[in-house]
């Protein structure tokens, strides 16, 4: 690893920070999101850096702060303001102290911040208060924790990183690990870093490069030894490759994902979902094929951080032998009860009297490798599935190193697993929105045209992860995009032609490998067609029927295969329309084909409720546009419309607002609005219509 370190970079952020956060600050900035932009170093808030410096208060005293990072900011792309400060002559009095839990820790941190709306700094604030040199750097490098993770680690850090480095046994991150740290310290200050078994390295310099650069220095020499090292590789049973392994996921993973769904207990909302993202590098499909596989990688994580997002152990499935899926959901339903049997028996043994430390009541593993398909990363949503799968990542990574020096992996003992997994301070870090849809996955049709674009953002609004289908094209990919920006990790666009079922399934694949499965089908898209029965042309009639007809049919009987494979119920929402109640002169095709659909979906709500899918339709009138997006449909058949009735656009627009009772103007977000009434299932309804339409009496579902 070589350092990127460049003065002139340095330089432009002192430039950039230097006027409101200082010198040190903005060198301090630099520094970090250097050792942040190294995935090796650091993942996902992982690592934390600080600086000693002096601000001036209000009365003119220069007053000594340590800088420290904010807990859960990321290295990669930190801010000054990312880094808290505190008051640093009052924390470095903290080490006469014989004891500090976590709670007196925090309220220390608290009370002693110089500006109180800066966030709870690092567990590891101590450390960097208790060490002297002025810049200090701490990350989670691979390399070094594949020679810390090992029986004899101290003497392989030795031997690899040389005399020059103090080597520090595990201790709890926190007071005990801060004080240890400071007395190693003292004893020895001539060192340069500092390497914490199986926790990681932590280096410092009276400048941030000198600090920066021992980090990449101590992680070269370690990297160097373990290529010296590397004698032999993994013994492979077969070789899977990721094509075999993707088709083998899009089989398995809906059946996974329901079974590692909770249940709550709430007829309404009877499953507590995960999202589950697919880990299937080469790397991974290498290790679970390997014989060594289970033994290496059925091991405690790397360091204490992981431990909330991985959990203490992953779970280990064997693949399906057949494709009788009946036999394998018995085999991994007893798998998934064993490890939350053990999990359950884990926590009892080590259940502390803490009233901050807790367990969710959710035992259910993070990982769970599969050999032949990789490994499945369960989150509460993409994001969190997210830095589990990173985190895998790196752990396989390492633990392969080890494999390849021939050495045995040791990860942190059990005790020690269950303080971390399960002290507040670390389970505060979990905590996110709870929105209503958060663990969804959706997929809408026709999503790039107004309704469609209108209720996908209505359905992200409320937390959801939605695949937004269309015909491909700049449009979709553009919206997409955009919204992806609003909405990150939640939103996927995915090219569709619903008059094709193996388009279709084709689709639900794509989406079961992004997110694990399907829980809500928006079956939007369709298409209009405007003229009297004497005048059409039985071509274009068919062409209505393919897309209203038969992509209702082909998208119903995909999410009722994909519900009964995954186990955990679903809901369907139709956009109908008020035409199919009040069909209009000279608009036959269209008023035929929706109400057609229409009743496939009735019928749908009749065979699929067993399941506890629900399907409901909601019935717009004229929805023009989604902000400066134009209806398609409208634009295909306004021209028509105008001229019928003598009428320019906002004419046209003005006389359907005034043709309903409430004289409303219908929009896509009251559509998105109906549909997330269904989606978020505030009653126990199906084959039922909501319109929304301002109120026609003539279009009332009766
Ligand atoms: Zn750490």
């Amino acid at each position: 690893m070589n350092s990127r370190w460049s003065d002139q970079e340095a330089e432009r952020f002192v430039a950039r920070y230097a006027r409101r956060w200082g010198r040190d600050l903005a060198l301090r900035t630099y520094a970090s999101r250097l050792l942040g932009g190294e995935p090796s170093l650091v993942l996902h808030g992982g690592g934390n850096t600080s600086v000693k410096t002096e601000i001036t208060n209000l009365l003119q005293d220069r007053v000594s702060a340590l800088m420290v990072k904010a807990s859960g900011h990321d290295l990669a792309r930190i801010e000054p303001g990312g880094h808290t400060g505190l008051d640093l002559s009052h924390l470095v009095r903290l080490r006469k102290l014989d004891q500090l839990d976590d709670r007196q820790m925090v309220d220390e941190f608290m009370t002693h911040r110089l500006d109180p709306r800066s966030r709870v700094p690092s567990i590891e604030t101590l450390v960097h208060a208790f060490l002297p040199p002025k810049f200090i750097d701490h990350c989670h490098a691979d390399a070094i924790l594949a020679l810390t993770n090992q029986p004899g680690g101290e003497a392989l850090v030795r031997d690899a990183l040389g005399d020059g480095v103090l080597v520090l046994d595990y201790f709890e991150p926190g007071f005990s690990l801060a004080k240890a740290s400071a007395g190693a310290f003292h004893r020895h200050p001539d060192r340069t870093g500092m390497v914490w078994m199986r926790h990681g390295l932590i280096t410092w310099g009276e400048t941030a490069r000198e600090s920066y650069e021992a980090t990449i220095d101590l992680v070269s020499r370690a990297e160097a030894f373990l290529a010296r090292k590397a004698s032999r590789s993994l013994t492979l049973r077969v070789r899977t490759s990721p094509e075999a392994a993707q088709a083998r996921w899009s089989r398995v993973a809906p059946i996974l994902r329901g079974l590692l769904a909770r249940p709550t207990g709430n007829p309404d909302q009877p499953w507590q979902r995960d999202v589950l993202l697919p880990l299937q590098s080469r790397e991974t499909l290498d290790l679970l094929d390997s014989h060594e596989g289970r033994s290496l990688a059925v091991t405690p994580p790397l360091t204490a951080d992981h431990l909330i997002r991985i959990r203490n152990l992953p779970l280990w499935i064997e693949p399906p032998e057949s494709d009788d899926s009946h036999a394998w959901k018995k085999q991994v339903r007893k798998s998934l009860s064993d490890y939350s049997r053990d999990y359950r028996a884990f926590v009892r043994r080590h259940r502390i009297p803490d009233p901050e430390s807790g367990s969710s009541g959710d035992f259910s593993p993070r990982l769970i490798l599969i050999p032949g398909i990789g490994a499945a990363c369960a989150g509460r949503d993409a994001e969190a599935a997210g830095i589990a799968r990173d985190i895998a990542r790196q752990t396989f990574t390492v633990k392969a190193r080890i494999a390849r020096m021939g050495g045995t992996y040791q990860g942190l003992e059990e005790s020690h697993l269950y303080l971390m997994e399960h002290r507040g301070i670390q389970q505060a870090k979990l905590a996110g929105a709870e929105q209503p849809l958060r663990s969804h996955v959706a997929v809408v049709t026709g999503a790039a045209g107004a309704i469609g674009s209108g209720i996908s953002r209505g359905l992200l609004e409320e937390g959801c992860h939605v695949a937004m289908t269309d015909l491909p094209g700049d449009r979709l990919e553009g919206l997409a995009a955009e919204l992806n920006g609003r909405f990150p990790n939640r939103v996927t666009a995915v090219p569709l032609d619903v008059t094709s079922p193996r388009s279709v399934a084709e689709a639900f694949d794509s989406i079961v490998l992004k997110w694990g499965g399907v829980d809500l089908v928006v079956i939007n898209a369709g298409v209009a067609l405007a003229g009297s029965l004497a005048e059409m042309d039985s071509g274009e009639f068919r062409k209505s029927e393919r897309v209203n007809v038969e992509g209702t049919l082909h998208l119903l009987s995909r999410a009722a295969r994909h519900f009964r494979l995954q186990g955990t119920g679903g809901d369907v929402v139709l956009v109908s329309t008020k035409n199919v109640f009040a069909p209009g002169a000279g608009f036959g095709a269209y008023s035929a084909t929706k109400a057609a659909s229409h009743q496939l979906a009735r019928i749908a709500s009749l065979e699929l409720a067993e399941m506890g899918v629900r399907v409901n339709m909601v019935a717009p009138d004229a929805v023009f546009s989604d902000g400066a997006r134009r209806s398609g449909l409208w634009e295909q058949v306004g021209p028509d419309r105008m001229r019928a009735r003598g009428l320019d656009r906002e004419g046209l627009e003005e006389y359907y607002r005034k043709r309903n009772l409430l004289q409303a103007r219908i929009t896509a977000e009251h559509v998105a609005r109906a549909v997330l009434f269904f989606a978020s299932r505030q009653t126990p309804t199906t084959g039922a219509t909501l319109p929304v339409d301002g109120g026609l009496p003539d279009a009332t579902p009766r």
